[in-house]
Formats: C-alpha cells, structure tokens, sequence
C-alpha cells in the first residue's frame, strides 16, 4: 500500500493554466522521491497539492491509506520545509521548532523533549535561544528542518530547500537531510532542479515536463555517465 498515492490529479490556476495535466504516481512507504524538470513544468504545484497548500482541481490524493483533498494542511500527516525556511522572525529557534507542536496542543514536556532531539540531530542546541536573524543560511535551513522533525510527520515535503545556499553548504546539506531521511525513514516528496540533488538523494526520480510525468525510475537509469 503507497504512502502517498497521486490518481489522476489536475490543477488548473485561475486564468486558465494547466500546471499539472492529470498525473499518476504511487510512493511507497519510506521511499526519497525527487520530482525533477525545467522551470514551470509543475513539480512545485504538485508538491504544494500534496501539503494542502493548493487545491485540486480533479482527481485524487491518498496519504495514509485517506483520501486528503478535503483536509487542511493542518490536519494531513506532513511537514514541509521551504526554500526561504519561512522561519518567524520574532521567534527563537526553540519556538520556530516548537511552534507546530503547541498549535497542536502537545504538553509541554513533550515538546521539549521532540525539540532537544532534533536539536541534537542536526547539531543546532546551542542555537536555540536565537533569532533567526542572528543564524547563517545553513543553520537557518536546519531550523527549518527541525521544524518538521519534530512533528514526526508520515510525509516530509520539501520545495527546492537548498537553492539559496553556497555550493559547499548545498552538498553539507544534502548529507544531513539523508542522514535524517536513514535516521528517521519517513516517505519523503522533495522537488529540485539540480541533477547531483536527484542523484545522491532519490530511490527515484520522477522527471515532469509540461505539467505531465515523463519518466519515472531509480537515479543510476535516468542519469547515465557521459
Ligand atoms: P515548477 O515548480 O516546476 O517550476 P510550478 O508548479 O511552480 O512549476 O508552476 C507550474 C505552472 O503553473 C507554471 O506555468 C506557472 O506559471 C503556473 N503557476 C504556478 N503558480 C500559479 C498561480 N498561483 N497562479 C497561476 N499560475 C500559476
Ligand atoms: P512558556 O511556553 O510558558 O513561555 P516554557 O517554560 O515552555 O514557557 O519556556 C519558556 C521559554 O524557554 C520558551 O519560549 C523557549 O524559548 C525556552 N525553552 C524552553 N525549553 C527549552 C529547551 N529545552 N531548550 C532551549 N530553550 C527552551
């Protein structure tokens, strides 16, 4: 049974654009899925489907086992991380990170305690008393990651998370988001135009052009050497 399971789905914007045309896609439990292709040709919009964030405007999607096309983002099993890490400025990073949990009413010992784990994950503890302002991009992208750990979420989502990074810290970044992938085998929907992203984190690529899926499979048989 698919984690995720996308049947038929469209999305047509007001004003008439067809971003997405009616795709097809099942992701299994635990599996890194990457959605790859040019500019415009609807990985985001899909991505944002899945979150809630879009509405659909045919078909299905399935997370869980349930039909979500009705559930606000809220309510669906997920985290998403952005690429402008939509931290809140006024916030520490403990409460950036705990933020989620206390909108869900956690008690507050369990939140303390998801948030020191992550913490500790991805090397952020003594971080926590901050603003985001006073953090580099790289430990902001972390924030934002732990943001979503500590939800504990079926599905992790993520939008082009190291497109504003330096190359140096994009390839430290890609390390640790597989590390928290391994660490915690969540599903995982992560959408980018770098081809090395697609190569070093996906079990499979899934490449759209034209608000279709063209191809479908594991790295080593979309990307071949020269
Ligand atoms: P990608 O993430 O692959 O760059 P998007 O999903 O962002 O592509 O966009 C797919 C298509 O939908 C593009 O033609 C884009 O211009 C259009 N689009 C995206 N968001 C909106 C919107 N809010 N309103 C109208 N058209 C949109
Ligand atoms: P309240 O939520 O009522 O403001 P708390 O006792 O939960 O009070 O925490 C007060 C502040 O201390 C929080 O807003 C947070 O910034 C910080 N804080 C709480 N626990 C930790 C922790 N384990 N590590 C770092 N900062 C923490």
């Amino acid at each position: 049974m698919a984690e995720v399971s996308i049947r038929k789905v469209v999305k047509a914007y007001e004003g008439g654009v067809q971003a997405v045309k009616g795709i097809d896609l099942e992701i299994a439990d635990h599996e890194f899925v990457v959605l790859v292709g040019p500019s415009g040709c609807g990985k985001s919009t899909t991505l944002r489907m899945i979150a809630g964030l879009e509405e659909i405007s045919d078909g299905q999607i399935w997370i869980g086992g349930d039909v979500v096309n009705d559930v606000p983002p809220r309510d669906r099993d997920i985290a998403m991380v952005f690429q402008n890490y939509a931290l809140y400025p006024h916030m520490s990073v403990f409460d950036n990170m705990a933020f989620g949990l206390k909108l869900r009413k956690f008690p507050k010992e369990e939140i303390r305690r998801r948030v020191d784990d992550a913490a500790r994950m991805l090397d952020i503890q003594p971080l926590l008393q901050r603003k985001p302002k006073a953090l580099s991009g790289g430990q902001r992208q972390r924030v934002a990651m732990g943001r979503a750990i500590v939800r504990n979420p079926k599905v992790f989502l993520f939008d082009e998370p190291l497109s504003n990074l330096d190359a140096k810290l994009r390839v430290q970044m890609r390390t640790e988001i597989k590390k928290v992938h391994q660490t915690i085998p969540t599903t995982t929907v992560y959408v980018t135009h770098d081809q090395v992203e697609a190569m070093t984190l996906a079990d499979r690529v899934v490449v759209m052009n034209g608000g279709i899926i063209e191809q479908v499979g594991p790295p080593q048989e979309l990307y071949h050497r020269p």
